[in-house]
């Protein structure tokens, strides 16, 4: 299973399909992706990634930031609609994750009492859905919904979303499932390893545990759960293609 994303002048695509071909060697069941043009667009396949290609032949992908996936499931058998990127209720966010939350039954227990109804059997949706009923209670930013989440969710994640109403910026978190970012000139990829990444640049930064970016093409902030900046520690890469 897997992730990327990315977000800078490139078309994000491209991008994204080449990483998840290189993170295929993980395994996978399934695989998605969402491309935000003047519309928020999801993707999403059963099946191998030259699948999910095959079916996007010939659509307008054109898009700055995106993000990407390769699922191998957990909580839902492997079909399409369990597929991420996952859309919240509203339509405005998707989201990608790798991992279990482990106290999803309870979450969505609460959200189906709001009236929250659920497109597929996925641990994901719910935290995603969950996110979404924060910021509308709070009226705060995503981000600051992303961390209020987490700290009530018990399990192991990364996460990436995106916001309709924000195209300039991709909002990721960590605990126990791996995240790399890379740093280019304008320009920033993330990926579960480095493979999908070093053909681009060789500056990365290794997201710790309980931290969040708030990521744009020209800008990375890093904050931990308790709201604290962090400085983002940038390391070189030393491995060749
Ligand atoms: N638990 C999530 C699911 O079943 C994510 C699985 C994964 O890590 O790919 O959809």
């Amino acid at each position: 299973c897997g992730i990327v994303a990315y977000i800078g002048p490139r078309e994000a695509y491209p991008v994204i399909l080449k990483g998840l071909k290189r993170l295929e060697y993980r395994g996978y069941d399934s695989a998605g992706v969402a491309l935000l043009d003047q519309n928020l667009n999801v993707y999403k396949k059963k099946g191998k990634v030259a699948d999910l290609e095959e079916t996007l032949v010939g659509k307008n992908l054109h898009s700055h930031i995106g993000i990407g996936h390769t699922r191998w499931a957990t909580h839902g058998e492997p079909n399409d609609r369990n597929a991420h990127p996952h859309l919240s209720a509203s339509g405005k966010l998707a989201m990608i994750h790798n991992g279990i939350i482990e106290n999803y039954a309870q979450l969505k227990e609460d959200l189906v009492r709001k009236g929250y109804v659920f497109h597929s059997d996925t641990d994901t949706e719910v935290l995603l859905n969950f996110i979404e009923d924060i910021r509308n209670n709070l009226g705060c930013p995503l981000e600051e919904a992303v961390r209020v989440a987490l700290k009530r969710v018990v399990g192991a994640y990364v996460i990436v979303l995106m916001d309709q109403d924000t195209p300039d910026t991709i909002i990721t978190a960590r605990k126990g499932s791996p995240l790399v970012i890379g740093i280019g000139k304008n320009e920033h990829f993330l990926a579960s390893d480095a493979s999908p990444i070093i053909e681009y640049t060789k500056e990365v930064v290794y997201v710790n545990d309980y931290e969040l970016a708030i990521i744009k093409a020209d800008e990375l902030i890093l904050k931990n759960l308790g709201n604290e900046r962090q400085t983002p520690y940038i390391q070189k890469l030393d491995m060749e293609l």
